[in-house]
């Protein structure tokens, strides 16, 4: 046995200690130092050195050996191709690779830290020149790092037992450096886990200022980011608001308005984020070195904020030297970041539009109620005048044609300011008469009115009540206007040789006037706008017939007043049923509350309109 192959007492052991520290161990960079150190004293290595790979650079981290190598050559950057390409060129010794001087060029020792000794003339001798390297993988494969030793024991080529030794200790500095792996990854997930995590509930605060500068603030910690801004454009389709925000700088400056509305359709169109570096800037874009000199930054991702195809800001992170590369993980992360951005920045934009269009809506709706409400006063007084001198003349002659005509058109126009007058009044209207009303009664009133005109026109009326009155509480003008309403349109509606049905009737707790007709009918889609002001059907038969349109507008908030409503069941060309529906007793609108069976045709019908309980009440047309 050879000198060189002797086994060397306490590797083993130091081994052992090694492997127990590797399994136990929270500082991965301490068990890298551990095992350089070991590679040194215990397998006599007059050096050993460690380096990590970053992207596609190996950076040396951990150095073991003479104090003025240490400082040469810690922090040292390769690329890693450069190292690949000797690992190609080297003699495989199991997992190590041996590089024997003289078989690269002088220049390609990328790695190398040449120690200063002559070399000698025995074949088994150590050259300055010769490099030993151990690359170091996880357990899938991946190339993590690599361990270069040099000027081995006694300076001679290292042999079988120190290369097993050697193998050894770096299986375990492999297996150290993928626990790193694992638990910087693990790190990293929760990092970005809790960054997404801070901008999502960003999105609750109340306004898009707060949100964003909220979002910026965790973007920049979660990164990593010497500087975040992050910008809304204010020309964006849905919306014309401009929002920044920025940290720790708050505001970008206006200078670089341009900037970054190019930054961010660059990264828009190339439809992922976009990075400049100091050394490579492919962007050809004015100011952006400019920035990253200002900030003095390594890095700057610009990433659009959209929404679909529609760009509505951007986001732009700094990133200093010492974390110049987004890893995978964390581009993922930036990408649902933005959309998360975009998501809140169109649902702000969408319900600014939507406040504005709800402001002007109500505008519009002020106005037209102040107009009608203010015509409708003017008409009225010269009106009221004609119609007293018509009066005048009726009473001279009622022979004329002239005043007859005069008179009935007087009287049209009246009826028509009375609907604009009570229209406009219902609109604001908030206090209300309560007294119990029997809706039979006002069935009974209406139908009456309506008798002479409804046998001029051919038509037949009937009337289905229960002996019992149905007794509602509300005001009696104006649920009378409703049922003249609704009865009115039935007879006005339906042609000669027809017939209109009205029943009254109460079921669990609901009062219901029911009119039904064999008329002209009414369209789906006129029924859709029925109840609106001014709204006429669009059949043309309906059309000849004179009408406000305003009729049921107003018995429909009529209705809604008293808590009740107004349906409408028809088809064109047959005929139509209108059912108006009413609380009985104490369910009606603004009613103190009454005990079960207080009220209702009951206590009706035993002349409870004295008792207390029920205050002012009277039946009206009783
Ligand atoms: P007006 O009758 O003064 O036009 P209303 O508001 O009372 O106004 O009615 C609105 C429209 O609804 C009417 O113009 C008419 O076209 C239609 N309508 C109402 N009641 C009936 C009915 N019973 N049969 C057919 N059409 C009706």
């Amino acid at each position: 046995m050879t000198a060189k192959d002797a086994p060397r007492p306490d590797g083993v052991r130091r081994l052992y200690e090694l492997m127990r520290r590797v399994n136990s161990s929270s500082d991965p960079a301490e068990v890298l130092e551990e095992i350089a150190r070991g590679v040194v004293e215990v397998l006599g290595f007059g050096i050993a050195a460690i380096a990590r790979l970053e992207g596609d650079t190996l950076v040396m981290t951990t150095v073991a050996g003479p104090e003025d190598v240490r400082t040469q050559i810690i922090g040292r950057r390769t690329p890693v191709s450069a190292i690949l390409n000797e690992f190609a060129q080297a003699d495989e010794w199991g997992i190590l690779r041996y590089v024997p001087h003289g078989r690269l060029p002088d220049e390609i020792m990328s790695a190398a830290w040449i120690p200063e000794f002559a070399p000698s003339e025995d074949p088994e001798a150590w050259h300055p020149l010769d490099a030993l390297y151990a690359p170091l993988y996880s357990a899938t494969g991946q190339l993590l790092g690599n361990m270069s030793v040099d000027l081995p024991p006694d300076n001679r080529i290292p042999g079988r037992r120190d290369r097993e030794l050697l193998e050894m200790f770096v299986v375990q500095a492999g297996l150290a450096m993928s626990h790193a792996q694992q638990r910087e990854r693990l790190a990293e997930q929760v990092r970005l886990g809790e960054t997404l995590q801070r901008v999502t509930a960003a999105g609750r605060l109340l306004g898009l200022d707060l949100t964003l500068h909220e979002a910026a603030e965790a973007i920049a910690s979660g990164l990593h980011a010497t500087q975040v801004w992050v910008h809304c454009f204010p020309d964006g389709e849905a919306g014309t608001s401009e929002y920044s925000a920025g940290y720790p700088d708050r505001a970008p400056t206006h200078r670089q308005a341009a900037l970054r509305r190019d930054l961010a359709r660059a990264a828009h169109d190339l439809g992922k984020p976009l990075v400049v570096g100091r050394q490579s800037d492919e962007t050809g874009l004015w100011g952006v070195q400019n920035v990253l000199a200002l900030y003095d930054a390594e890095t700057l991702i610009a990433v659009p904020v959209a929404v679909g195809h529609e760009l509505l800001g951007n986001l732009v992170i700094l990133r200093g030297q010492d974390a110049p590369d987004l890893s995978e993980a964390e581009l993922g992360a930036v990408d649902q970041i933005s959309r998360e951005l975009g998501r809140m920045v169109l649902n702000t934009r969408l319900y600014e539009t939507e406040r504005r269009l709800v402001a002007e809506l109500q505008e519009i709706d002020r106005y037209k109620g102040e107009l009608i409400a203010t015509i409708s006063h003017e008409l009225k007084t010269p009106l009221t005048s004609i119609i007293g001198h018509i009066e005048l003349l009726e009473e001279i002659s009622t022979e004329v044609d002239s005043v007859q005509a005069i008179s009935r058109n007087a009287q049209r126009l009246n009826r028509l300011i009375e609907n604009l007058l009570n229209y406009s009044r219902i609109q604001d209207r908030r206090e209300h008469v309560r007294r119990a009303v029997d809706l039979a009664s006002l069935c009974e009133n209406s139908l009456d009115l309506l008798a002479v005109q409804a046998e001029q026109g051919g038509l037949q009326l009937k009337l289905a009540s229960p002996s019992t009155p149905v007794v509602v509480h509300g005001d009696p003008e104006e649920l009378a206007r409703v049922v003249d309403n609704i009865l009115s349109n039935a007879v006005k509606y339906t042609p000669a040789g027809g017939r209109v049905d009205v029943a009254v009737s109460s079921e669990g707790g609901w009062a219901e006037v029911a009119c039904t007709d064999t008329g002209l009918g009414i369209s789906t889609i006129d029924q859709s706008h029925l109840f609106s002001a001014f709204h006429r059907s669009s059949n043309p038969e309906a059309l000849s017939i004179p009408g406000t349109g305003l009729g049921l507008a107003i018995s429909r908030r009529i209705a809604e007043m008293h808590g009740g409503e107004i349906v409408v069941d028809s088809t064109l060309g047959e005929g139509s049923t209108f059912r108006l529906r009413l609380p009985v007793g104490e369910r009606s609108v603004g009613e103190r509350p009454l005990a079960e069976g207080t009220f209702g045709d009951r206590a009706f019908d035993e002349g409870s309109l004295g008792d207390p309980t029920l205050g002012d009440w009277s039946l009206e047309d009783a």
